[in-house]
């Protein structure tokens, strides 16, 4: 597979890009056409992406509305200061014991499968590349950040946006000294987290109880929700050009002189053909790429979220405006408007499975209790959903092997932070073949 731009100088003339059609491209009678599979945020901030490159783009979704899966009630962060990959020595210490504790933000489901098995060994060999990927995972974010804001702007997107920054807090002296090392990292590509006392932490956000021993402040961070930004994506996209097959199964994908996409509405099956594709299809990214002749190796990693609604005023009050990750209990939260409260977290393997398990929902609830006493907790609603997460976590936006296939998937943890910058670099790709 031939790689996608992905130095940052590539990321910044991508993103200078947008906005700039290509001569002749949109008027011609012979418009490059272009699907799109998947419309969850990387799907969308493909197709808008493409769109904005004058090209045609026909997105499919097997739900009916955009944003259905893994894109619907996420952490909700926009959150460069979470750009540490998971693949350290310590996650696989801490990951070991959470195996042996019913309510760790850690459940593994040992039942033998090949993907699963696989997909950890190359997890462990990624440990070889864990600092470089910190600070790349870092630097896409910075830019995707500036893009995500500027298309909200440019086409009036109200996603409960909250520009109040991120707060990391820590219970032992062990994590803010890992945090400190972390910090040197995110340093390197730009970012600001700066470390702030705990009591500095409070003063930030008055309603948080407990004790900490560290905590660190990025304040570029943001906060919205990834549902309402893609649906309202969705829509510029469509003004733009873009067409939605919504409500269709897509079956089979064939490359060969364009690419064959035939999906099934109502168990009617079609075939059309376009002339390059971009499979964007969250977890089902696997099964996809294969019939292409790819290896994309995204496992469903589930995580479940709770979003606690704040009918009055003193809800409301009791509840943080700040946004938080406790990274020793794996939980992100952010504040969606005056009237929600969401809070995120568990890393759970357990393949495609999608049920919302009550022993790992009430986790987040107690986490509510012990952090936020005085917010009340008696409307929560359950989420869960599947990240589409690459053993070394960081997005696949690769070229296949076939002439027309390019990947934007395997975003896992942050692929709300990060859409919108590694969109451009797809779209760029894509275009390089067409002009090529
Ligand atoms: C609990 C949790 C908390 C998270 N918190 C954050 C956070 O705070 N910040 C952050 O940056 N990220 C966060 N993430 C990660 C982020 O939500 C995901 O990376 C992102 O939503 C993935 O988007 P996607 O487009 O890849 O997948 P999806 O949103 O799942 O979209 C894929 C789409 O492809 C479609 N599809 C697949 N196969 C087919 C087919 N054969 N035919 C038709 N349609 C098909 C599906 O229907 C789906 O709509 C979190 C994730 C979870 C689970």
């Amino acid at each position: 597979m031939m790689n996608a731009p992905t130095t940052t100088e590539q990321l910044k003339n991508a993103t200078a890009a947008v906005g700039k059609q290509v001569p002749g491209i949109l008027s011609q009678p012979g418009t490059r056409s272009v699907a799109v599979i998947g419309a969850g945020i990387t799907g969308v901030t493909a197709a808008y992406a493409l769109a904005k490159r004058g090209l045609q783009v026909t997105v499919f979704d097997r739900h009916r509305y955009p944003a259905m899966e893994t894109s619907f009630a996420n952490g909700g962060q926009l959150s460069a200061s979470n750009a540490e990959v998971w693949n350290h020595p310590s996650n696989i210490v801490k990951g070991v014991k959470w195996m042996f504790s019913a309510d760790a933000p850690l459940l593994f489901n040992m039942t033998p499968s090949w993907h699963k098995y696989s997909w950890i060994a190359e997890f462990m060999l990624a440990m070889r590349s864990y600092k470089e990927n910190t600070v790349r995972s870092a630097e896409i974010s910075i830019m995707a950040r500036k893009n995500l804001l500027a298309w909200a702007e440019a086409e009036g997107i109200d996603f409960n946006h909250e520009k109040r920054g991120i707060l990391h807090v820590y219970r032992t002296e062990k994590a803010t000294v890992h945090a400190r090392k972390v910090n040197s990292l995110l340093d390197r590509a730009g970012l600001d987290r700066r470390e702030i006392t705990p009591d500095e932490a409070r003063q930030l956000e008055p309603t948080l109880h407990g004790d900490f021993q560290g905590a660190f402040y990025t304040p570029s961070d943001s906060t919205g929700d990834i549902h309402k930004f893609t649906v309202g994506l969705a829509a510029a996209a469509q003004k733009l050009g873009v067409r939605f097959e919504q409500d269709v199964d897509v079956r089979k994908l064939t490359a060969g002189n364009g690419i064959a996409v035939r999906y099934a509405r109502d168990g009617a099956e079609t075939t059309e053909r376009f002339d390059q594709i971009v499979v964007a299809a969250g977890v089902g990214s696997r099964a996809l790429g294969a019939q292409l002749g790819d290896r994309v190796n995204v496992y469903p990693v589930k995580g479940y979220s709770i979003t606690v609604q704040l009918p009055d005023e003193a809800a409301q009050t009791a509840a943080p405006w700040m946004s938080f990750v406790d990274d020793d209990a794996k939980i992100v939260t952010s504040r969606l408007g005056a009237d929600r409260f969401r809070v995120a977290g568990t890393a759970e393997f357990n393949g495609f499975n999608r049920d919302i398990r009550a022993d790992r929902i009430r986790p987040l609830v107690e986490w509510c209790h012990k952090l936020f006493p005085n917010m009340p907790t008696e409307h929560v609603v359950p989420w869960a959903g599947l990240r589409p997460m690459m053993p070394d976590m960081m997005p696949h936006l690769k070229r296949g092997k076939a002439p027309g296939v390019h990947y934007h998937c395997g975003h896992g943890h942050l692929g709300w932070t990060m859409s919108a910058g590694t969109a451009e670099l797809v779209a760029e790709n894509v275009m390089q073949e067409v002009l090529a």
